[in-house]
């Protein structure tokens, strides 16, 4: 029994495509505020660390000011902080604000 085309030892190319080793998983991205250029670990990094942690700052305040004043919509919560209607709106859908 012979196999003419079996290619000897390790048999077609398995385990040439992966390369582990190389440095950590840093990504590159725009800074979705900024568009500045950053690098960043997490899958999903939007913001450069400035601009996150000015986010935060935001974040911070939005939800003391729910907690003082509970039933607020959204509109109110723009008005009186200043910030975008769409960010308040994509905090509350990625679950950082719970209404
Ligand atoms: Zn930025």
């Amino acid at each position: 029994m012979r196999l003419p085309h079996e290619p000897p030892g390790d048999g077609p190319n398995v385990g040439s495509l992966e390369r582990k080793e190389e440095g950590s998983d840093l990504q590159i991205s725009n800074c979705i505020v900024c568009n500045k250029v950053f690098q960043h670990e997490s899958q999903e990094a939007r913001r450069c660390p400035e601009c996150e942690a000015e986010n935060e700052r935001a974040l911070r305040r939005v939800k003391d000011i729910i907690l003082e004043n509970p039933g607020l919509t959204v509109q109110d919560l723009s008005n009186m902080t200043g910030l975008p209607y769409r960010q308040i709106m994509e905090w509350i859908q990625e679950g950082r604000i719970i209404r």
